[in-house]
């Protein structure tokens, strides 16, 4: 099969929302007036953010829905991707699978895929996505400040315990895995609440590389520190069942691919966050708030600062 018919056979549908799609130099397409093109990359690699042998199916989803997450933290709505793709070989079995897990989710969000590259090569999955937002309006890092109540969506550290599991840091029981699995491989971007959040946060970021990690972008980018209650962090049972030894406690507060939003609300717009949540059937915890510093303490039930790993994952250390 050549180049151009694996472009077609797989990656070629109907893009009624671009004046142009796949198959020219260039795609074309038409910004809202009044709203601001946002728009990030997201490269998967194989043996680094994924196995090899994962699941095609899932991958196609989880290699947009990384992407996906990123609009949600902007409050952008998604609107068109790239696909970039370097494969080993061509295998019309893995291509369909890949193919069909990245267009379901690429329909549930009304996302068009209008174009890409395709290269021979070691797996690399390299995706651009583009979303709206109304000018001004987009969430940012920047924005956080003294007085915000800290919140995240969802649960954490499912995803991280699966991962340990599968790298042999942990063992799960296969019902504790079957719980956890999903949030690893295939997450949830959260766009719906990204959406309602604008206006209302003040600053957001997705939860890609841990909690710590990334409230700490939000920290740094706006100039203010953090303190967080780890009680009042939303868990799975699975998870919290790991929660006094490691990696349980690393998992929540520093574990990666949770996907889940991390936003800065003024304490007074709590009861609105709270009904967002409940429109969306989507629990929001908040747990901590801004302050005055740069730096971020976590405390425990008694209020004795906890001693965390801030790490994070970071390819190059
Ligand atoms: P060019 O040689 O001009 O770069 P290509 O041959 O790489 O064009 O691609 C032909 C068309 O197919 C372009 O419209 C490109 O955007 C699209 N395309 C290539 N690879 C993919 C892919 N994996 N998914 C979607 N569209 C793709
Ligand atoms: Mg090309």
């Amino acid at each position: 099969m050549s180049e151009f018919d694996l472009i077609q056979r797989h990656f070629t549908r109907a893009t009624p929302s671009a004046a142009l799609g796949v198959g020219d130099d260039a795609a074309l397409l038409r910004v809202n007036i009044g709203m601001e093109l946002a728009v990030s990359t997201d490269m998967l690699v194989s043996g680094t953010h994924f196995f090899a042998d994962a699941d095609p199916f899932l991958l196609g989803h989880k290699t947009l829905a990384v992407n996906l997450s990123d609009m949600a933290a902007m409050g952008a709505q998604p609107r068109w991707a790239l696909l970039s793709l370097s494969l080993p070989e061509v295998n019309e079995t893995w291509l369909q699978q890949f193919s069909d897990g990245f267009f379901a989710l690429a329909q549930r969000y009304g996302v068009e895929l209008v174009g890409g590259d395709t290269t021979r090569g070691s797996l690399n999955l390299c995706v651009t996505i583009m979303g709206e937002a109304p000018q001004g309006a987009a969430l940012q890092r920047s924005g956080a400040q003294v007085g915000d109540d800290v919140w995240v969506s969802g649960r954490l550290g499912d995803a991280a315990l699966a991962l340990a599991h599968l790298q042999g840091h942990i063992r799960l029981s296969a019902p504790e895995y079957a719980a956890c699995a999903p949030a690893l491989h295939q997450p949830q971007p959260r766009i719906a609440l990204g959406l309602a959040l604008r206006g209302v946060a003040h600053s957001a970021i997705d939860i890609s590389d841990g909690l710590l990690a990334d409230l700490g972008h939000i920290l740094e980018c706006s100039q203010v520190g953090a303190q967080l209650d780890f009680a009042a962090l939303p868990v799975s049972a699975t998870v919290s069942r790991y929660l006094g030894q490691p990696p349980g406690k690393q998992c929540a507060l520093s574990g990666g691919d949770d996907y889940e939003l991390c936003f800065t609300v003024p304490s007074a717009r709590h009861a609105e966050v709270l009904r967002i949540g409940a429109q969306l059937d989507l629990p929001l915890t908040r747990i901590g708030k801004i302050v005055a510093g740069r730096i971020c303490i976590v405390h425990d039930a008694s209020g004795n600062p906890i001693n965390v790993e801030t790490g994070g994952y970071d390819h190059f250390r």
